[in-house]
């Protein structure tokens, strides 16, 4: 099934507005196991009409965005109504409601409101609880008398009007459609610690060898999204093979953020995490919080970037940092130790690195971070890793590092490679 977008808006050509909703309508549309094929961004206005009629012309599909309100450049609505012949008339229900809207936050209503609230004839009323302007969806046989065999969708810009009303009421129609076309299954396998040339030499010929499997790889700080899809069965027949090559990198199969696994694995076993943070100065604990229900298993984190601050705060022992440095092994498990012992949790997680771009040395080149973990049961763990690159991406790496070498602790699962006992 051929689906193409339409995104309209001077904004958008402008780059006072960065189109968000094509990256997200694309996410959407890759969940059902299909893809977008095409995107096109134009000015408000007549343009409208032209684009549409191009996408229409060659596929089954078309969503467009923007272009529905009340100002005299929103022409989205008469655009499509004129290309495919239909009349608009106004919908009484629909006005009623738009009156309601403004009398009930005490506002005059201009007449141009009315212009929302006019429905091309056939065309589908959907519904937008968060705007003034309705969608609508133009069944593929309404344009048949001008020539067009396409499904037309037509939705506001705003994203927060229009992600819900492209949930709720495009997808279950697009889940029509493609049932209609042959059943599709799509599933994203989340997984860390590998790079994407490592990932391919472990699992792509093999994954290409399977009939009518899609494969796309997503990468992202470091990190790698496996996207399979295809019928059930060639993606079952993948999805077994990538288990049994990559095991304990599997972070998830449903899209969850490795934050929120091991936020979710600690929940279950009543257990908590303290952090002790020089280098990724607190990106750590933030990114523990960003998930709801952190406070269950997260109380303590301390970001301990001065000499001092690791001695004062965390008990390391001023005469250790001397001797090994503070970007060291036994520096990052002291940090641990101390958070372990003064927070009560079960686990302690400390990294301590050299971000860059100064600093480096022969021996400690910059992106060198050690990631420590010390838990109440089980060995004490550290792993050094050598990450280059910007701050960003060292911070991202080196907590991804942290939150895995929890991960796999709270799993049972084996350790990263270049793990160490101490
Ligand atoms: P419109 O319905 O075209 O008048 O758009 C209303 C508002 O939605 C604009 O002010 C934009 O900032 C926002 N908007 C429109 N299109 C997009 C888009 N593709 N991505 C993100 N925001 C958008
Ligand atoms: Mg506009």
């Amino acid at each position: 099934m051929r689906i193409e977008l339409v995104n309209t808006g001077n904004e958008l050509l402008l780059g006072d507005t960065i189109n968000t909703n094509a990256a997200w309508i694309g996410q959407r549309i890759a969940a059902l196991g299909l893809m977008v094929s095409r995107h096109l961004v134009v000015s408000d206005g007549a343009v409208i009409g032209e684009a549409i009629a191009e996408a229409a012309s060659r596929s089954d599909v078309v969503l467009v965005s923007g272009g529905l309100g009340p100002t005299a450049d929103d022409l989205t609505r008469e655009m499509t109504a004129e290309l495919l012949g239909l009349p608009l008339e106004l919908d009484e229900r629909l006005a009623q409601d738009l009156r309601e809207f403004f009398a009930q936050r005490n506002r005059p209503m201009a007449d141009s409101n009315l212009r929302q609230v006019m429905v091309p004839r056939g065309a589908t009323v959907l519904p937008n609880p968060f705007g003034t302007a309705p969608g609508l969806y133009f069944p593929a046989e309404l344009g048949r008398s001008r020539g067009f065999n396409t499904h037309v969708f037509l939705l506001p810009g705003p994203p927060r009007e229009l992600k819900p009303m492209m949930e709720n009421q495009v997808e279950p129609r697009l889940g029509k459609l493609i049932h209609g076309d042959r059943r599709r299954v799509v599933r994203y396998l989340k997984i860390t610690g590998l790079g994407e040339s490592d990932l391919v030499a472990r699992v792509e010929r093999d994954l290409e060898a399977i009939e009518g499997l899609g494969l796309g790889y997503c990468i992202r700080a470091g990190d790698v999204d496996l996207r399979l899809s295809g019928d059930a069965q060639c993606v079952g027949q993948a999805e077994a093979l990538v288990r049994s090559r990559l095991e304990a990198h599997i972070v998830s199969d449903d899209n969850r953020l490795l934050e929120e696994v091991v936020v979710a694995e600690l929940a279950a076993l009543g257990q908590k995490v303290a952090t002790a943070e020089s280098c990724t100065g607190g990106l750590l604990s933030s990114r523990l919080t960003d998930i709801p229900g952190s406070s269950a298993v997260f109380g303590h984190g301390w970001v301990v970037y001065a000499n001092e601050a690791k001695v004062g705060q965390l008990g390391v022992d001023g005469g250790r940092i001397a001797q090994h440095g503070a970007v060291s092994p036994e520096v990052a498990l002291a940090m641990a130790r101390g958070a372990l012992a003064r927070s009560g949790s079960d686990h302690a997680l400390a990294l301590t690195g050299i971000a860059g771009p100064g600093g480096g040395s022969h021996e400690k080149p910059v992106g060198t971070v050690f990631v420590a973990l010390v838990s109440r049961v089980g060995p004490d763990l550290v792993l050094p890793l050598l990450l280059p690159g910007s701050r960003d991406r060292f911070k991202l790496m080196a907590t991804q590092a942290a939150l895995d070498m929890l991960r796999r602790r709270l799993l049972g699962l084996a350790n990263r490679e270049g793990t160490q006992e101490a």
